[in-house]
């Protein structure tokens, strides 16, 4: 007997312990590893035509022996195949997903990614799996019992492809094994998680039929169809429902949740193309990481070329999932050469645009249904404005919704300036960790005085956003925590240079400029930054790795009763005490932290005696 590898053996040990409360997938894996291997059969059939078949998968259960068995007439196995593929798991991507998200609920987990063969052994005692390849003449029988190991023995088959054949284990008191034996639950299981499959899953089903003339029935057999087959993307579009669409994308998708909108385009024209594309209800909780796969499943006429097509959407809508269907794709195409398809190009970028009209037609439609998709995924939208230079900025700027001063929901640019007041200079818009915290910025106590509208920043794209939109309909953008016009000059008069000169010889280098600020009322100072780089972009930068320092500026409000007093301070020490307390409280407000928060503490303590 030949033993598992390490990781399989954990995970063979998880299934048969059956962490799992939905075992019912186990039929989904078997049939999906059936129609992959007929997948590849075909694929090879159309070089190949000696290896052509009638292509179906049979199911037969057998009460008696209380076997299930699962047969394919695909590639099938050969000795080192059988080895590498069920000796091991490593070929499947499951159990990496698994180690890296540990954390996850288990149930979860495995309801949405599928676990593969060994998924098998959380109903049955036993698989024997009986296998020819198509290159070969000798059969391999594999059979395994659990964790102990598994044997592998020559064995004869007459045609090439694979049956496994599960012995269901005994009922107990959480799971009446026996029901996989039933025909009416199988029938039911491929319904829910195979409908699909593009080949044939057949099963002898027993019927029964009136007696003629007489009152009893009389029961036969006959081999029926179970599944569908037809891509659900081929049916008319009003033939199908919108549960028909939800469970289409659970089961291809493996989301447990509904997709949050359905977007279906049929383009007939220099190249054909149907799209079926999902928006998901919920943003992968590895979206931002490198694990993340974007991409759309494609298919020519039916037959799957390859899963995941990343060439077809960009990356600011990786988070769209689907199928392209094109009869004009020839498989015959090796992946570089696919890769400068021109065909393919012409899809990508009509997929693109139909997906910015649709989502735009969807605000339109249904904003509040909008506004709570762009709270998942609006953070895309916006890279996708200033990504390669704002190549797109044009098609994606009326998609972007931003927090306001003045409106208790988000808004967008066009909205803004629809409202902008009489000889308003530009679209003021202000950064900050949070909307609550933006709006409590010294700076902007003018302007939302004056009942000015400001757009608050409060993702890490949003200014990166708005600076590769530089302008909206002829409006700038106006940082509005950017020293206000003016303010130089005011800054220039004699006493007034003199005080500020002091206050930045007294915070020793911390700022590279003080001046005086009409923009304030209640409060004393604010911490802003001039030139290209701002405060908030200066913490981006830092959380990247970066040292790119803005250029700090202290601002004072000439008003206020603090700032009168520093003035009027001749003790060179207390002038210094006071002007290092009201940086820190400047940068605080900005920064949500001071230099030293000691010194801090002790300068507050002795204000407080
Ligand atoms: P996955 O399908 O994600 O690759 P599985 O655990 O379901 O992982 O299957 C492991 C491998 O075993 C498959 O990749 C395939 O190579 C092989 N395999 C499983 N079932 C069959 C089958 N019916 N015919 C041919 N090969 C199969
Ligand atoms: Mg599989």
């Amino acid at each position: 007997m030949k033993q598992f590898k390490a990781e399989s053996k954990k995970l063979l040990d998880m299934m048969i312990n059956s962490i799992y409360t939905n075992k019912d997938i186990f039929l989904r894996e078997l049939i999906s590893n059936a129609s992959d291997a007929i997948d590849k059969r075909r694929f090879m059939s159309l070089t190949d035509s000696s290896l052509s078949a009638d292509f179906k998968i049979t199911l037969k259960a057998d009460k008696d022996a209380k076997t299930l068995s699962v047969e394919d007439n695909g590639v099938g196995m050969s000795k080192d195949e059988l080895e590498t593929n069920l000796g091991t798991i490593a070929s499947s991507g499951t159990f990496k997903f698994r180690q890296d998200n540990k954390s996850d609920e288990e149930d979860a987990l495995i309801g949405r990614f599928g676990v593969g063969f060994y998924s098998a052994f959380m109903v049955a005692s036993k698989v024997e799996v009986v296998t020819r390849s198509v290159s070969d003449t000798q059969g391999w029988k594999w059979t395994s019992s659990g964790v102990e190991g598994y044997d592998i023995k020559p064995c004869e088959k007459a045609e090439a492809g694979t049956t496994v054949t599960l012995t269901v284990k005994e009922n107990d008191e959480d799971c009446k094994y026996a029901d996989y034996l039933s025909e009416f639950k199988l029938r039911s299981l491929v319904k829910t998680y195979s409908d699909y499959i593009r080949y044939p899953i057949v099963m002898d089903v027993t019927k029964s039929r009136k007696e003629d003339g007489g009152e009893g029935y009389t029961e036969y057999t006959e081999t029926e169809t179970l599944n569908t087959m037809t891509p659900i993307w081929k049916k008319p579009k009003k033939q199908v429902k919108k549960e028909d669409y939800d469970a289409f994308y659970r089961s291809r998708f493996h989301d447990w949740r509904a997709p949050r909108r359905v977007m279906q385009v049929n383009i007939e024209g220099n190249v054909n193309y149907t799209a079926l594309l999902f928006v998901p209800d919920k943003i992968p909780s590895n979206y931002y990481s490198k694990d993340y796969e974007k991409g759309l499943a494609l298919y020519s006429s039916g037959v799957l070329i390859k899963e995941k097509c990343a060439d077809l959407l960009p990356d600011w809508l990786g988070f769209v999932r689907g199928i392209v269907d094109s009869p004009d794709l020839s498989l015959n195409v090796s992946r570089e050469m696919l890769q400068q398809d021109r065909q393919l190009s012409f899809i990508a970028t009509s997929l693109r645009k139909k997906i910015v009209d649709n989502l735009k037609k969807w605000l339109k439609e249904e904003r509040g249904e909008y506004e709570k998709f762009f709270a998942e995924f609006g953070e895309g939208i916006k890279y996708g404005v200033y990504e390669n230079f704002g190549e797109k900025k044009d098609e994606l700027k009326d998609l972007v919704l931003l927090a306001s001063s003045t409106q208790n929901k988000p808004v967008l640019i066009g909205e803004y300036v629809s409202r902008m007041k009489e000889g308003q200079e530009g679209i003021y818009y202000a950064c900050g960790d949070s909307v609550e915290k933006t709006d409590a910025l010294p700076q902007l106590e003018k302007l939302k005085d004056e009942g000015t509208e400001i757009l608050y920043c409060v993702q890490r794209v949003d200014e990166f956003c708005l600076i590769a939109l530089n302008e909206y309909g002829g409006k700038k953008f106006i940082n509005a925590l950017k020293a206000e016009s003016g303010a130089e000059e005011k800054s220039d008069a004699g006493e007034t240079k003199e005080l500020l000169e002091k206050v930045k010889t007294a915070l020793g280098g911390k700022v590279n400029k003080v001046r005086m600020s009409s923009r304030m009322k209640t409060h004393a100072v604010c911490l802003t930054a001039d030139g290209e780089i701002s405060l908030e972009m200066e913490r981006v930068f830092k959380a990247n790795g970066q040292e790119i320092k803005a250029d700090r500026v202290l601002e004072l409000n000439p008003e206020h009763a603090l700032v009168k007093k520093l003035a009027a301070l001749g003790d060179e020490k207390a002038f210094g005490d006071l002007a290092a307390t009201l940086y820190d409280e400047a940068s605080l407000i900005a920064l949500g932290e001071v230099d030293d928060a000691a010194a801090f503490v002790t300068r507050i303590n002795a204000l407080m005696k």
